[in-house]
């Protein structure tokens, strides 16, 4: 069973894997739910007013999953907005734009992908940045690098170099090189 909370009344449901697929909407009437599947996305694209594309591999670049023939089947005036620009797109249609000039025009639907769209709010982003990585700085000064890669899975798992040598695999299988094993790294310097 997997767990989604409905973003507008807060009440939690456990959803089994057998529903993926349907629509499921809260008892408050706001949330309705459609998971996997390519005919699914093309039959919901074409009536969207808006369309968020928010898929994200970490190290690799974001999957198609919106094509240009989707697109074309959308509503004049509705919104693309890709978030997942910085990674490539997720959308066909989707070209990097700025914060100055952030929308076009394309099969009548209005883009927006903007890189780095946090960059709008960037007081509130940098506070937010330096909250998540508060944790990590203070165990990095008070046990050291090695140890802070050593006992924090999760500090481990963002290391990408360490000592010139790649070990964070998405990102060695992105560049086509191996990637090194860390523990053995630092296991050879204890
Ligand atoms: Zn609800």
């Amino acid at each position: 069973m997997d767990q989604i909370s409905c973003p507008t009344c807060g009440k939690a449901y456990q959803i089994n894997p057998s529903y993926y697929g349907r629509s499921f909407q809260c008892h408050c009437g706001q949330m309705v739910t459609v998971l996997g599947g390519l005919d699914r996305l093309e039959r919901h694209t074409a009536i969207a007013d808006i369309v968020i594309g928010a898929v994200h591999k970490p190290g690799r670049p974001a999957p198609m999953m919106v094509t240009e023939d989707m697109v074309k089947t959308m509503k004049p005036g509705s919104v693309i907005i890709d978030l997942a620009i910085d990674q490539g797109g997720c959308v066909e249609t989707s070209r990097p734009m700025t914060l100055a000039n952030p929308t076009y025009v394309a099969h009548d639907v209005v883009h927006y992908c903007v890189p780095n769209m946090t960059a709008n709010v960037a007081r509130t982003a940098s506070r937010a940045l330096a909250t998540a990585a508060l944790p990590y700085l203070n165990l990095i000064a008070a046990t050291g690098v090695e140890n802070a890669v050593r006992t924090d899975p999760g500090m481990a798992a963002g290391l990408y170099l360490y000592r010139g040598e790649m070990v964070n695999r998405q990102v060695a299988d992105s560049l086509g090189i191996p990637p090194q094993d860390l523990a053995g790294l630092l296991g050879a310097e204890a």
